[in-house]
């Protein structure tokens, strides 16, 4: 085994990704970069009526989406022997026994002891069937689930974000491992797995802090050293409700539809709910350099998507040619990296560049804004006085100093007008800048129509 860190993001794929399991994802990978350490991407597919094929693809997607590639891939539905195994060592230990309880009779009985005041807490009735009454039981047809046997006292652990945890065991009920088709449930499968993996590091969302408590005790069961445990806070909708893979809520896929950058993903899912501001980065190394697990908020943080939304146009303002040069290919977009640096303080997202090409190397669309007809005379002016080719950064201020002591405009009543010819917007990036990629014929064709 190799002593470096071992990170690991475990999504079940039972829907899509959402901001929340991002921010799992990221702190992972993120540590693991820093740290030169490892990612593994496990499946937690074991139960069957929800995984869906779709759902496993949309996770690769999502991970490569955001930049991120794990080292290993592990998936749960193919390690049944793992778990048999562990289980059989459990049971020889005389850690499990056999339970015949429904679901509607646990129900019941967590009804009746909360009815009562009392913790919901499993009574181990089943711990105290005889051997006949289990026959008999068995005779009913009922077939058995299994659950482990808590060691009772207390688990202790040091939470990378919450600090020193201690949970009394005996206020948690013995989990069920194994249901009565023989399936196995997630908290033990999990510890087999971070136990053969030789994961050394959880980080994970705090709805997951009981389950410490009960792995810990299943780790020492098993004689396997535990990892280290992070439980980071949650994130919630702007109502303030949990964000459900089922419901489909601020999934990943959605941002991706709305334009939104990647990175600007990453750093939303990093920062918010941190000690740092939620502010846009070059990179994911340089934001590998802002977590903090110890600084994380233990309030549960709101997602405001016009925050994100916000935050992903500045990101698009930062990016470099370099980084954007394919997706701007695969747009359509030309004019190398002049045109890139030219428009994308005006873009909100990446594929608003199209628009701007379009702009400069035309037609305008037919919804284009054309000038007011007492700018027809400025116009026409302008078109007369239009410098010949080559033309470079600089033509725009000639022309236009020239327009504006022809006319006597200045200001806004002499530059308004004639951007709004030009591009058909009343905005946009510098003229100066975007005038050669309009050229002459174009730009006396445009003024030649508004004059
Ligand atoms: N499949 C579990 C989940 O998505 C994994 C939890 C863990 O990281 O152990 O909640």
């Amino acid at each position: 085994m190799s002593d470096r860190p071992l990170y690991r993001f475990a999504p079940s794929p039972t829907g899509y990704l959402h901001l929340g399991n991002a921010r799992t994802l990221l702190l992972n990978a993120l540590l693991a970069r820093r740290r030169g350490g490892r990612l593994l991407l496990r499946l937690d597919d074991t139960d069957a009526a929800r995984v869906k094929p779709e759902y496993v693809a949309a996770i690769r997607e999502d991970l490569a989406w955001l930049g991120l590639a794990p080292d290993l891939e592990a998936r749960q539905s193919e390690r049944a022997d793992s778990y048999g195994a562990a289980f059989e060592r459990l049971k020889a230990a005389g850690r499990l026994y056999p339970a015949y309880e429904t679901a509607e009779e646990l129900d019941r009985a967590r009804r009746l002891a909360r009815a009562s005041h009392l913790p919901p807490v499993y009574d181990r009735r089943a711990l105290k069937l005889t051997a006949e009454q289990r026959a008999a039981l068995e005779a009913e047809g009922r077939r058995p689930h299994w659950r482990f046997r808590l060691s009772g006292g207390r688990a202790a652990w040091e939470d990378g974000c919450r600090g020193r945890q201690e949970i009394d065991l005996d206020s948690l009920s013995d989990p069920v491992i194994a249901r009565d088709d023989g399936g196995f449930l997630y908290v033990f499968t999990s510890v087999v797995d971070d136990a053969e993996f030789g994961v050394t590091e959880v980080v994970r969302g705090e709805d997951h802090v009981a389950n410490t408590a009960v792995q810990l005790d299943l780790f020492a069961a098993l004689g396997a050293e535990p990892p280290a445990f992070a439980h980071h806070n949650l994130l919630t909708t702007a109502e303030g409700a949990g964000l459900s893979k089922r419901a489909g809520s601020l999934s990943l896929r959605s941002f991706r539809a709305e334009g939104i950058e990647p990175l600007a993903v990453a750093a939303y899912a990093v920062l918010i709910g941190s000690a740092e501001a939620v502010r846009p980065v070059a990179g994911l190394d340089e934001l590998a350099q802002l977590v903090d697990l110890a600084k994380l908020s233990r309030a549960p943080a709101r997602v405001d998507f016009e925050e994100l939304a916000a935050l992903s146009a500045k990101t698009v303002h930062g990016l470099a040619f370099a980084d954007v040069a394919p997706r701007l290919a695969a747009l359509g977009v030309g004019g190398g990296a002049v045109f890139w640096e030219t428009v994308r303080g005006n873009l909100r997202t990446l594929a608003e560049a199209t628009d701007w090409w379009r702009i400069a190397t035309g037609p305008l669309p037919e919804s284009a804004e054309r000038p007011r007809a007492e700018d027809s005379d400025l116009i026409a002016e302008a078109a007369r006085r239009l410098p010949a080719e080559p033309w470079d950064d600089a033509t725009w201020k000639a022309w236009t100093t020239d327009v504006g002591a022809a006319t006597g405009r200045k200001g806004r009543a002499l530059y308004a007008p004639m951007r709004l010819a030009l591009t058909g917007w009343p905005h946009g990036p510098e003229l100066a800048r975007l005038l050669p990629f309009i050229g002459r014929e174009r730009a006396l064709e445009r003024l030649s129509a508004s004059s």
